[in-house]
């Protein structure tokens, strides 16, 4: 049963509607085998872009949907709830296009964005470092001033879409001012000694290809820095802010998927005589599951909602990303219970949407990380 929302308008509900028949022809059919295979799904990403699902919280004048938060969120919770690799693509799309879009100048915009946002083009975000995940001030990656060019040596972990992208928004150090030092580019895939390592071998998200890249005398001219030098620490971390509620409506269309296969079964599966969603020990456990979903998209909204009345938003982006991804834990967990020994097989998906929703709780900084930033911000 698709989720019952309340959209602000008709036009709102027509574009999450047409998008949840989009990935329904195209994107749920297919997505169990490129799971399994670990393909990463390039032509799927083609598709949204010409749909106009890459673009939509970017203004029209760059080409993008001209969506508020309210609305993409909801959009992008239905393309999660068929393919969470997908969701979670299209979330780190939108974050590698966001520093451009906040820090570039005019001139910037004018020249790369309406590309970056055409929908043909895949963009990927470059922050961690194999040493520095959860302190990204800790970074090696140096890029060095020649001339009108910078050169760039060192490596970024992690990437989602690594060695899949068409650009890369990378964070370098330009200075050794601890967080202060560091800056912003926008890097072509084809620069050259620009390459990626191996994919990693991973618990789930397999459809959602993450490599290390590296950076081997990488040249681009000073043009390609966003924002002045030194600010990219605040550029990344003013993404991650918007790129937390691409997760956590990510992790609520995930649980919504689960709750939903999770009730069928329970409609369907007799013990006892009755449906087992008549015993009211698993009706609760599916009462409560539920109620981690509503709960979950609620969180997530009202978040988006002071985001695009201009409020600030950065705790209670915090707050989306940890409610969601930890109810989309429990919810996950809960569907395999609810299924008994076949939710412990890949003969039904919710196996697969417990091992997607554990990443969730740890990339975009970790649960530990939101209560850090909820936590300081209580204390300002
Ligand atoms: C599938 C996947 C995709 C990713 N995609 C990207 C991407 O596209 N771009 C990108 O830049 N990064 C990406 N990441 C990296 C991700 O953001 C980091 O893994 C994450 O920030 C945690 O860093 P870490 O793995 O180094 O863990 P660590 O920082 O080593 O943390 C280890 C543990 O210590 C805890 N911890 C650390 N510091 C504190 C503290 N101060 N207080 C309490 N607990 C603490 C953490 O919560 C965690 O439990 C991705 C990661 C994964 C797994």
């Amino acid at each position: 049963m698709p989720a019952e929302r309340l959209m602000p308008n008709e036009e709102s509900t027509d574009l999450v509607e047409l998008t949840r028949s989009i990935v329904d022809k195209e994107l749920r059919p297919g997505i169990a085998g490129v799971e399994a295979r670990s393909e990463f799904p390039r032509q799927v990403f083609r598709t949204l872009g010409r749909a106009g699902l890459m673009s939509l919280p970017y203004p029209e004048q760059y080409g993008g949907g001209g969506q508020p938060y309210e609305i993409y969120l909801q959009a992008l919770e239905e393309i999660a709830s068929a393919s969470a690799s997908v969701g979670v693509g299209v979330s780190v799309h939108a974050l590698s296009c966001f520093g451009l879009f906040t820090a570039g100048t005019d001139e910037q915009k004018d020249r790369w964005l309406p590309d970056m946002l055409s929908g043909d083009l895949l963009g990927a975000y470059c922050l961690s470092e194999a040493h520095a995940g959860s302190d990204p001030a800790a970074m090696r990656t140096r890029a060095v001033r020649d001339g009108d060019e910078y050169v760039i040596n060192g490596a970024k972990a992690w990437t989602t879409h690594g060695g899949e992208a068409d650009f890369y928004k990378v964070m370098a150090r330009t200075s050794d001012d601890g967080g202060r030092g560091i800056s912003c580019f926008l890097v072509p895939a084809d620069t050259p000694g620009l390459t990626a390592d191996s994919p990693e071998h991973k618990m789930g998200l397999r459809g959602s290809t993450t490599a290390t890249m590296l950076f081997d005398d990488v040249r681009i001219p000073v043009e390609r820095r966003l924002g002045d030098e030194g600010q990219g620490l605040p550029i990344a971390l003013a993404g991650l802010d918007s790129g937390r509620l691409g997760i956590a409506a990510v992790a609520t269309g995930l649980a919504q998927e689960a709750l939903d296969v999770a009730v069928q079964y329970a409609k369907q599966r007799e013990s006892f005589g009755k449906a087992i969603i008549e015993h009211q020990g698993l009706g609760f456990l599916l009462a409560d599951m539920s109620a981690a979903v509503e709960s979950a998209r609620a969180t997530y909204l009202a978040a988006a909602r002071r985001k695009d009345a201009g409020l600030p938003f950065s705790r209670q982006a915090s707050i989306a990303k940890l409610v969601c991804t930890d109810n989309a834990m429990k919810v996950t967990t809960d569907a395999v219970q609810v299924l008994g020994g076949a939710g412990y097989t890949t003969d039904f998906p919710v196996e697969r949407f417990m091992r997607e929703a554990k990443v969730m709780q740890i990339f975009e900084g970790t649960n530990q990380i939101q209560r850090l930033v909820i936590s300081r911000d209580l204390a300002r």
